[in-house]
């Protein structure tokens, strides 16, 4: 399959991994917009939110988990930090495989842009 976070979680395409386990992996974000800028992403291929299901729900919610580890350990956790799932056009969505942005180190504004 043609789909570049696969060939990441594959170790096909290098990165630069801050996470691993058996369901997820965690790398920083090739083009930073934070001075912590980390994607967590699913090991299965699932392109958008929209394709999630019911048995998908315990991944999603270890990457939110695995975020949070990731953000303290960056030392991020109590200033604070965002996390963002981009779904389709409007919102920005790039890589059709479904991730976590995990940002932090700044202040972010709201409403998001
Ligand atoms: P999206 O816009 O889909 O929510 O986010 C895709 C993110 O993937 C972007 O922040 C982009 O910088 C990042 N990205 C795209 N290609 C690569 C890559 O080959 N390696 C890494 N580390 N990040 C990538
Ligand atoms: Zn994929």
């Amino acid at each position: 399959m043609d789909c570049i976070f696969c060939k990441i979680a594959k170790k096909e395409i290098p990165s630069k991994i801050v996470y691993e386990d058996d369901k997820c992996l965690a790398f920083e974000d090739i083009n930073p917009q934070a001075p912590v800028h980390i994607l967590v992403i699913p090991k299965k291929h699932i392109a958008t939110t929209l394709d999630l299901g019911e048995e998908d729900k315990e991944v999603i919610g270890h990457l939110v988990v695995i975020a949070a580890q990731i953000a303290k350990e960056k030392q991020i956790a109590d200033s604070g930090y965002r996390l963002v799932i981009n779904t389709n056009r409007d919102a920005g969505q790039t890589v059709f495989h479904v991730h976590l942005h995990l940002l932090g180190g700044r202040v972010m504004s709201w409403p998001p842009g």
